[in-house]
């Protein structure tokens, strides 16, 4: 992948930057970046004796910026028996025999994206299900969320957990009305079966991130937050693999580290075998330490002030209070993490909004400051995290799948309070955008759809779900373009395709702003250039 030394593509309609489209445009690039970019003809005139290629008319954007993401479990799933469109018993039961039958060496049964929301019963199975295909084999289904498993006798087994094995610390073990337990695992429970499973070496990490780059590129993202140095028991080992990945393979994303903690010993951790937020290069940047505070709406463990509708007297649960997280906050920052904390629920977002306030050292560390998902707000929760100007990475391709689960589990305020992302950017949020794959498809154009519509993934409802918090198109790229770069801070070489900028871009076939927003996501990336070269 040598960047070609210089060259001019003309004949295409641009997006430069936010608000600045060439409808005849063309874009000059040496050595991977960018030289210039604007009208063909002012354009050819300067540049006219520089190789060229006629783009026939097609759209160039910059490449997408998907602010969060699981790397490496993209890289797993792309592998693993995927349950998403299974929605009832006999169906997952038929999708459990083929996959056993044709994994007869596997030592390991994995499920993913099991929805029981689709199910009659909603309801994940319990263990007396599981154990109808296999007591000798791990049976392991994790849920469309990952906040929770449904799990055979076996894995119980191999995980040690029995009646009287307690909740572990930010997870719960679901149980008969006998206290056996059933099956059911919850967050950091879900871990204990996890923890037990046969390791990959680092190598074989590296050729896993590999598949889930290729998979990135191909969807025109060029940049990519991700979270996964907890996927592995030892996460030096996660940093070993990125490593053997970045010398490896040339054609890459440019990869922003979130760097994931539970405690202090954790932290002590990250700073012998890490680099602080905002280190690192072109191809890996260092970034926040991220914090997980609550579960998620599917599995109603995110936590709310109020009880779930469908569960009176569940409110969720907060995985870290607020007197710790104070005190992992204080730490992070005096040693130079800036945090990304998950909060999906009211509670959740408040309390870390809080300790967000009470603990960074000054301004700048309070304004780079990232809360992950911040999803189910409310009116005066809106106004508070847009003037303390923190950012939210927020998932739009959750509206889709999650709309049903906010009607029948959500009090009215949260109801018409929450994926409010017009409210949240007005009162002063900054807003980048992200997939959360493999929770969600990682296809940007389907989160951006999902901003401009509203609407599910059977187009419902027709004016789309709080149709006031609709986004227009050139703000909503913007998100999942230069929002990622300046949320990494970046923003000075990439995100953009204005001059001295990275030469990060793609191909499309159509101009988006000609399409109606249900047509978005057919639109087809045709190319992507990472500085410049071209890798797709
Ligand atoms: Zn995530």
């Amino acid at each position: 992948m040598t960047p070609e030394a210089r060259r001019v593509y003309y004949n295409c309609t641009v997006r430069e930057k936010k608000g600045t489209w060439w409808e005849d445009g063309a874009l000059a690039l040496e050595n991977g970046r960018v030289v210039a970019c604007g009208e063909r003809e002012e354009i050819i005139s300067r540049y006219g004796d520089w190789p060229g290629r006629d783009l026939k008319d097609r759209t160039l954007l910059s490449g997408f910026n998907d602010a969060h993401l699981h790397f490496y479990q993209l890289g797993t799933d792309l592998t693993a028996l995927d349950l998403s469109q299974v929605s009832s018993r006999q169906e997952l039961r038929e999708k459990i025999e083929v996959e056993i039958e044709s994994k007869h060496q596997a030592e390991v049964i994995m499920g993913i994206r099991l929805n029981d929301s689709r199910f009659p019963e909603e309801r994940l199975p319990e263990r007396a299900f599981l154990d109808s295909f296999s007591t000798e084999k791990p049976i392991i289904l994790r849920r469309i969320c990952y906040h929770a498993a449904a799990v055979n006798s076996q894995a119980l087994e191999l995980a040690g957990i029995e009646k009287d094995t307690a909740d572990p610390e930010g997870g719960k073990i679901g149980r008969y009305p006998d206290g056996r337990p059933n099956g059911l695992l919850f967050d950091s429970a879900v871990e204990l079966v996890l923890d037990e499973l046969p390791e990959p070496g680092i190598s074989d990490l590296a050729a896993t991130l590999e598949l889930a780059g290729k998979h990135l590129l191909e969807q025109g993202i060029t940049s990519v937050g991700i979270d996964d140095l907890r996927a592995v028991r030892r996460a030096e080992d996660m940093l070993a693999a990125y490593q053997n990945y970045l010398n490896k393979t040339e054609a890459r994303p440019r990869l922003y580290l979130q760097q994931r903690i539970k405690n202090t010993a954790d932290l002590e951790k990250l700073t012998k075998i890490s680099r602080p937020t905002g280190e690192g290069n072109e191809d890996l940047r260092y970034g926040p330490v991220k914090i997980m505070l609550d579960g998620s709406l599917g599995a109603r463990t995110a936590a709310l002030s109020t009880s779930y509708l469908d569960d009176p007297g569940n409110r969720g649960e907060l995985l870290l209070n607020a007197d710790n997280l104070r005190e992992l906050l204080k730490r992070s920052y005096r040693q130079g993490f800036i945090p990304a904390i998950h909060a999906i629920g009211d509670r959740a977002i408040k309390t870390a909004l809080e300790a967000i306030k009470k603990s960074a050292q000054n301004k700048k560390m309070l304004k780079q400051s990232q809360i992950i998902h911040c999803q189910l707000t409310r009116p005066g929760l809106i106004n508070e995290l847009g003037r303390e100007q923190i950012w939210a990475v927020v998932q739009p391709v959750f509206i889709k799948s999650d709309r049903q689960m906010v009607k029948k589990r959500l009090d009215q305020e949260l109801q018409q309070n929450s994926f409010a992302w017009q409210s949240l950017s007005r009162a002063g949020m900054r807003l980048a955008f992200s997939s959360d794959a493999p929770i969600e498809p990682v296809n940007p154009l389907y989160g951006i759809e999902a901003a401009l519509s509203r609407q599910d993934w059977q187009g419902r409802p027709e004016q789309g779900f709080l149709p006031q918090e609709k986004l227009k198109l050139d703000h909503a790229l913007e998100l999942y373009t230069e929002a990622g770069s300046r949320l990494s801070g970046e923003a000075r070489f990439k995100g953009s395709l204005s001059p001295g900028q990275l030469a990060d871009f793609i191909v499309l076939e159509e101009d988006p702003r000609q399409l109606k927003a249900a047509n978005l996501s057919k639109l087809k990336i045709q190319e992507t250039f990472l500085a410049g070269s071209r890798v797709v």
